[in-house]
């Protein structure tokens, strides 16, 4: 097998154009490590068909001379939240699939929801000659911080399989990280791309809200929700960015600003700008050995001739508070669609009575954490506790926002940590609700605000409890709309970091 597919995405594109390299093999080698990645579990559902099929036909069009896109041939991984009109979608929940032929519900996802749709971005990235390779594991409904959640399994990190990847895009981290594939999307509705893209060593993109249209993602709390690029390097999720942004008629909330030029802003250098750290982000919780790798990569952004002022958040510590009132609100909302009826899973009734349906559909469909969320959600949204949680938490949600313009009127963006520590071993936080909400305290305060970040790798540090060194990462925040500003600040990053190229160890 090749090694193509450890290459940067625009370098095997240009292949790829040039008839350097060809779109069936990569594809061939891309299914390939997918099945030997099995135990990682970091795939749900191969393509193998379909993405053969799709990769001869870009070979065969650039024999006959026709010009291809600026993924020709790229293979990329799709979080299972994202509607693929040839493969099963399930959003990682049993309530997605349907009884099997042994009548077990959702035993597996190749009896997942086929979607009538591609969702816009799978759209774009096929008009654009990716080809898209599978569908990757997740935590259902994608709530989680660990991957424990999902309905198929956890998924395995690379760097130490005994750990979490991190979640819930926790299958499209380790499928970039493994390098089954060359990019990945996520979603991240309060850090579910750049939390697994720190834990697992790779580069995760959150989008601005509104940069990247959400038709045809599955919603979970649709005024924080955004698509966005999971690569090893900070380059290739610039230009799988610049493909999947952009206004989209389907999503009112998708802007009409033009989508920017990402992969040259990665060319411009760091100097002058100015860069604000948050002392909320650096303060308890923190391990010493994590910030130290963190402040060793702002540093590095400073030789490079960025300058440093500290900034106050105050409003950062009522970020998870805020964030569980109002995801979990609208996730009760989105989620009532689930009703046996339109998609899915079905669980008849003994007396057909439709309400006793419902319930024994739900009850059988959905997992722990999603069951929690729903009831969380619908007791904020109830009348006599409305004004007193969701209101409130609307209110908190704009006093965080004015943290950032306020920052952002003194700095050109922010540096913090991604995350408190490295990934902790399977089932540490999974019976502790709130342990696992913690885990989200750098990340999500950004999301309720609609600012764009970015998590880097900047270095690895090695747990009390481990022997290997685990990946962390650095989280450059910029205003919303301003992805140049971010990509050039880490693309400043991962050129002074030793990182870029690491690869886990091979278990
Ligand atoms: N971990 C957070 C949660 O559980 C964020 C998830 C996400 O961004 N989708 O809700």
């Amino acid at each position: 097998m090749s090694d193509s597919l450890d290459l940067p995405i625009s370098k095997i594109a240009d292949d790829v154009r040039s008839g350097t390299l060809c779109a069936a093999d990569l594809c061939r080698d891309s299914l390939a490590r997918i099945a030997a990645g099995a135990d990682l579990n970091a795939v749900l559902t191969a393509s193998a068909t379909s993405s053969t099929a799709a990769a001869e036909l870009i070979d065969k069009r650039r024999s006959q001379g026709e010009g291809l896109g600026k993924l020709a041939g790229v293979p990329i991984a799709v979080k299972d939240a994202l509607c693929t009109i040839d493969a099963p979608t399930t959003s990682a929940s049993k309530i997605l699939t349907r009884v099997d032929a042994s009548g077990v519900a959702g035993s597996t996802p190749e009896h997942g929801w086929r979607p009538p749709y591609d969702a816009t971005v799978v759209a774009r990235l096929r008009a654009a000659d990716a080809i898209i390779i599978g569908k990757t594991n997740m935590d259902e409904f994608a709530m989680g911080s660990s991957n424990e959640n999902s309905a198929f399994g956890s998924v395995k990190n690379p760097w130490d399989p005994a750990r979490i990847p991190g979640g819930s895009s926790g299958g499209s981290a380790v499928s970039v990280a493994a390098r089954l594939a060359p990019g990945a999307l996520g979603s991240d509705t309060g850090g579910s791309i750049r939390q697994p893209a720190a834990l697992c060593g790779v580069v995760g993109v959150k989008p601005s809200y509104g940069r990247v249209s959400r038709f045809g993602l599955v919603a979970f709390a649709s005024s924080l929700d955004q698509v966005g690029p999971m690569t090893p390097d900070v380059r290739s999720s610039a230009r799988l960015l610049e493909v999947i942004a952009g206004h989209d008629p389907a999503d009112s909330t998708s802007s009409r600003l033009p989508v920017g030029n990402y992969e040259a802003a990665c060319d411009q250098d760091v100097s002058g700008l100015k860069l604000g750290m948050p002392a909320e982000y650096f303060a308890d919780g923190i391990r010493d050995d994590v910030k130290a790798c963190v402040l060793a990569s702002i540093d590095r952004l400073k030789d490079a001739g960025a300058s440093v002022v500290p900034v106050d958040m105050p409003h950062t510590r009522y970020g998870v508070g805020t964030y569980y009132v109002v995801a979990t609100a609208e996730a009760s909302a989105n989620l009532a669609r689930f009703d046996g009826v339109r998609f899915g899973l079905r669980v008849e009734a003994p007396k057909s009575d439709l309400e006793q349906m419902y319930q024994a559909t739900r009850q059988a469909g959905f997992g722990p954490e999603v069951k929690r969320r729903i009831m969380l959600g619908t007791y904020v949204l109830s009348a006599g506790y409305y004004d007193a949680y969701y209101i409130k938490a609307q209110k908190v949600r704009t006093l965080i926002a004015r943290d950032f313009d306020r920052a952002f009127e003194k700095v050109d963006a922010l540096v913090t940590p991604v995350t408190p520590h490295a990934a902790f071993r399977f089932g540490a936080r999974s019976t502790d609700p709130l342990a696992m909400y913690m885990e989200d305290v750098y990340t999500l305060p950004a999301s309720l605000a609609g600012v764009c970040g970015i998590s880097v790798p900047c270095g690895t540090v090695t747990p009390d409890d481990g022997d290997r060194p685990m990946p962390i990462g650095l989280q450059i925040l910029a205003p919303a709309f301003e992805e140049e500003r971010m990509f050039r600040l880490a693309a400043g990053a991962e050129a002074t970091s030793s990182f870029l190229g690491s690869l886990p160890p091979s278990n």
